[in-house]
This record gives C-alpha cells, structure tokens and sequence, in this order.
C-alpha cells in the first residue's frame, strides 16, 4: 500500500476516535458534567462500558447497536458521529495534505460537527464547545499558512459583534429574546478560525440555508418548529472551511 493510503487510514481512525470523543462531550456538557468522569454508562441501565465494547465504530457493529448488558438499543448518533469524524479529517486529508491546514480546518470541523449535533438534539450550543474554540482559533493562527492572528481577532469581533447587534435589535423589536447567546459565541468562536470574511460567509450560507429549509417546514408542511441556527452556522462555516475562498471568486465573477 502506498503511504497515502496508510496516513488515510491512521487519520480515518484517529477521526472516529475523536468522534468517540465528541459523542461524550455532546451528550455531558449541555447538564454541565465532567466530559472525563464517570467512565461512560449505558444511558438505559446505567452499566458501565467495558473498553472493548468502547471501540469507535466496530463495536457499535459487534454489538450490532444494543447494549451487552440490558439489551436496549445505542443511539445511531454514536456510530454517525463517529463515521462523520472519520470522513472529515480524511477529506481533509485528500485537499491539503499532512500539514497545519489540516489540524486548524479538522479542529474547526469537529467543534462544529459536536455544535450541528447539540444543538439539533437540545436547541444548545454548549460553552464547552463555543469557548475553547475560540482559544483554540485564537492560538492556532500562530502556525503558518492559514490567517493570520490580526485576522482571527478581526473574525473574532466581527462575528461576535454582528450577532450581538442582531440579538439586541431583536429583543428591541420583539420584546424577547430573538437570538440566543450560544449563536452569539459561536460564530466569534467561528470568526477566530476563519476571519471575517469567512464570518459574512457563513450568515450569508447559514441563514439562506436556514430560511429555506425551515421556511419549507414550517409554511408548507405547517409545521411549527424552532430553527437551531448553529446547525446551518455549522453547515455555512463547513462550506466555507472546503471552498469558501473559491466560492467567493465565482460568485463575484457573476457580476
Ligand atoms: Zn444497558
């Protein structure tokens, strides 16, 4: 095999893990518990789980997705989560190869992969997440290549101001509260990755993407459903971290 494929490989492991990783961060931290304490449970009859019933992805299979113990049924979150953690960072992998983009844009990627899920699950954007993003854009815009740490301030400010705004105008003209903080830190945490541009981007993608969606649930199907906008933030930012540069260019081009 060549090397390339074996990197692939040991990233696609290394991925579900952290996706293994995530699974525990996105179900602890919206009821603020330790993400390394107790060791995990079974969330039906509260045994413990042996770390060889612990392994991302085959063990969901072994197991094939009920628990060894009681017999209940595992959530298909753990095996997506994990399976989606794998896919990222070997795509990754493919565009820009072993370097610092890829640990900047896969940290980025996996932050909002455990944000899309918490807050489709919960309606949460857990600080956990938001805030030791933003350290973590914050410090590794200091590796070469990527923006530079005046950018990522910039990206900072811009997307945490820009929401800010919105969610004061909000509570001015609908007398509650329009927009949650959570929105509000993660897409500072999301500016202190990718700048402000990226910033624009992603409202630009995340709200467009939002509206039609729920738009379609909630007029069409007469539904009446919240939108968790750190999913399409998420799904903006993502966008952004492939192609956003390029996508920028050709939507320029238009005019
Ligand atoms: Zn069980």
């Amino acid at each position: 095999m060549d090397t390339q494929l074996i990197t692939a490989i040991f990233l696609g492991i290394l991925g579900a893990m952290v996706g293994s990783f995530l699974n525990v961060c996105i179900y602890r931290l919206p009821e603020g518990g330790s993400i390394v304490f107790p060791a995990s449970r079974c969330l039906r009859c509260g045994a413990p789980i042996r770390w060889y019933d612990n392994i991302p992805l085959a063990s969901f299979i072994i197991l094939r997705g009920k628990c060894r113990t009681c017999g209940g049924p595992i959530s298909l979150q753990y095996p997506l989560v994990e399976a989606a953690g794998a896919m990222l960072i070997v795509i990754v992998y493919f565009k820009v190869g072993l370097s610092f983009d890829l640990l900047e844009d896969t940290t980025l990627l996996f932050i909002l992969l455990g944000i899309a899920v918490s807050d489709a699950r919960s309606y949460t954007i857990p600080d956990g997440f938001s805030l030791s993003g933003i350290a973590l854009g914050l410090l590794l815009c200091f590796l070469p290549g990527g923006i530079t740490p005046l950018e990522s301030v910039a990206g900072l400010l811009v997307g945490g101001g820009s929401l800010y705004l919105v969610a004061l105008l909000g509570e001015y003209i609908f007398k509650k509260e329009a927009m949650g903080g959570g929105d509000v830190k993660m897409l500072a945490m999301i500016g202190a990755f990718l700048g402000w541009p990226g910033v624009l981007f992603t409202l630009f993608v995340g709200s467009l993407a939002g509206s039609l969606i729920f738009g379609w649930i909630n007029f069409v199907l007469r539904k009446n459903k919240l939108v968790p906008f750190g999913v399409f933030l998420a799904i903006g930012a993502g966008i952004y971290t492939f192609a956003g540069p390029e996508l920028i260019a050709w939507y320029l081009s238009l005019f």
